[in-house]
C-alpha cells in the first residue's frame, strides 16, 4: 500500500500545480466583493484631499489665543472656505474644509459665541483636532495589490480614491459532482430505505459560492464506472476545475480514482489527514480534479485545508492558507494517530489565555461536529496531547 502523504507535502503540491489564474475583466465596484485583483491599484489622489477639521468648533490660529476672536465664516462640510484673516475665527463643521491661514481648531465644547465674537476656554495646541491631507492614503501610493482578495472595506478604500471599476479576474467556474447510488435531493420526499440526503452538494455549492467562485452543479452521479466516467467527461468540459465528492476509496462501489486515471491522471491520492484520508487529486481532459471523500465532515475539512487553497491560488489570490492560531488543549488525548488529525473545537477566552474544548463526536459522518464547532484545532502525527499543551488553530471564519 502507498505511504500516506503528509498534509502540508499535499498542500506543497497542490499549490505548485495550481494553473495560472482566469483572464482579467473589469467590475463595477458593488460587484467586485470577494473578487481577486488582477492589477495593482495606485491612488491617483490623496485623502483626505484637503485638511478637514476633525470637530464641531472653530478654526482659528493658535497664536490669536486667548482671544476673544471675531467669527468672520462659517463653513459647513462640502462648502470651500475662504482664506482666515489672522485675528479671526472660522465657525467650522466636521468634514469641512480647514481654511487656508488657520492651523487648530478647538471643539465647541470650548467655546463661547457672545455678539460675533468667539472666547475660548482651555488649553488651544496648534495643529489640534485637524485631519491632514493624505493621512489615509498619500498620491502614488499602491493602495491594493494585485492577488488581494476584495473584502467590503476595500471596496470601501477603492471608493475613497474615486475608482468605480476595478479589473478583477474572471470567477473561476467549478464542476460540482455529488457521487453515490445512496443520495436523495432535500426536499423530494422523505427516504426509502438505504437512502440519506445529499449534503455535501449543498455546502460544498455554498463554500465554492462563498469563495466568489461560479456553481456549474452537475447534480448526483451514481456508483458505476460508466456515469462516473461520463459525469467526470462533461464536468471537464464546462469548468475550470472539477471538484466531486465520495466514491474516491478504495471499496467495490467506488469509480472515481480509477475512471480519473484512465480518463486523465492522478498525482495524488491518499493523504496522512484525518479526517478525510481518501482525496484525490489529478486531471481530466487536462482540466485540474480534486475529490474529496464523502464522509461530511472529511469533505468539509479537507475543501477546508486543501481544496480551497488550491482554488484560490488557481483564481489568482497570493495569500492562500489559513491564519493559524495557537492555543492551549482544555483536553487530554492518550491515544496518537499516525495521521495529522484536526478536530472540530471551540475556541474560547478564559482568564489563562485562548483554550480549545473538542466537539464530543468526532466522528467523519458526524457533520454537526463542524456545525457546532468554531474552530479547527491540529493535532501533528504520532502526538499526543495533555491538557494546557499548545496546539495550533484555525477559525472557521478564515476557512470559509
Ligand atoms: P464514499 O466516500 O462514497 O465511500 O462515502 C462515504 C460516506 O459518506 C458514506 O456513508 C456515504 O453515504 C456518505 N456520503 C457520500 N456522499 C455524500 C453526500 N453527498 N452527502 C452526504 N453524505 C455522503
Ligand atoms: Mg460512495
Amino acid at each position: 500500500m502507498t505511504p500516506l502523504v503528509p498534509v502540508a507535502e499535499a498542500l506543497d503540491t497542490l499549490l505548485s500545480k495550481a494553473p495560472p489564474p482566469p483572464h482579467s475583466e473589469l467590475r463595477p465596484l458593488h460587484g467586485a466583493c470577494g473578487a481577486v485583483l488582477a492589477a495593482d491599484v495606485v491612488a491617483d489622489i490623496a485623502v483626505p484631499p484637503e485638511d478637514n477639521s476633525a470637530m464641531d468648533g472653530y478654526a482659528l490660529r493658535a497664536v490669536d489665543m486667548p482671544g476673544p476672536l471675531p467669527v468672520s465664516q462659517r463653513i459647513a462640510a462640502g462648502q470651500a472656505p475662504r482664506l482666515l484673516l489672522p485675528g479671526t475665527a472660522a465657525r467650522i463643521f466636521t468634514g469641512a474644509p480647514v481654511p487656508p491661514g488657520a492651523d487648530t481648531v478647538v471643539m465647541q465644547e470650548q467655546c463661547t459665541e457672545v455678539n460675533g465674537a468667539l472666547e475660548v476656554r482651555g488649553e488651544v495646541r496648534a495643529g489640534d483636532n485637524i485631519r491632514l491631507r493624505g493621512q489615509d492614503i498619500v498620491t502614488g501610493a499602491c493602495l491594493l495589490a494585485r492577488g488581494r482578495r476584495l473584502r467590503p472595506e476595500d471596496l470601501g478604500l477603492l471608493a475613497s480614491i474615486g475608482v468605480g471599476q476595478v479589473r478583477v479576474r474572471r470567477a473561476l467556474r467549478v464542476a460540482l459532482l455529488a457521487t453515490g447510488d445512496e443520495l436523495v435531493e432535500p426536499g423530494s420526499g422523505p427516504l426509502q430505505p438505504g437512502q440519506i440526503y445529499n449534503s455535501n452538494r449543498f455546502m460544498l455549492a455554498a463554500l465554492l459560492r462563498s469563495l466568489g467562485m461560479e456553481v456549474v452543479d452537475c447534480g448526483r452521479v451514481a456508483d458505476t464506472p460508466a456515469a462516473t466516467a461520463d459525469a467526470l467527461l462533461q464536468a471537464a468540459g464546462s469548468a475550470d476545475c472539477v471538484l466531486s465528492t465520495g466514491g474516491v476509496s478504495v471499496g467495490d462501489e467506488d469509480h472515481v480514482r480509477s475512471q480519473v486515471e484512465r480518463l486523465g491522471s492522478l498525482a495524488l491520492w491518499r493523504l496522512a489527514i484525518k479526517p478525510g484520508k481518501p482525496l484525490a487529486f489529478g486531471e481530466v481532459g487536462g482540466v485540474p480534479f480534486l475529490g474529496l471523500p464523502g464522509n461530511p465532515t472529511s469533505s468539509f475539512v479537507t475543501f477546508c485545508l486543501l481544496a480551497r487553497p488550491f482554488l484560490l491560488r488557481f483564481q489568482g489570490v497570493d495569500d492562500v492558507e489559513p491564519l493559524w492560531l495557537r492555543a492551549r488543549a482544555g483536553f487530554t488525548r492518550d491515544k496518537a494517530d499516525r495521521r495529522e488529525e484536526y478536530l472540530r473545537v471551540t475556541l474560547s477566552s478564559g482568564e489563562s489565555g485562548m483554550r480549545v474544548v473538542p466537539f464530543a463526536n468526532q466522528s467523519s459522518g458526524v457533520l454537526s461536529s463542524v456545525c457546532y464547532s468554531n474552530a479547527l484545532a491540529r493535532i501533528p502525527a504520532a502526538t499526543t496531547v495533555a491538557e494546557g499543551d499548545w496546539l495550533d488553530v484555525a477559525l472557521l471564519d478564515s476557512l470559509n
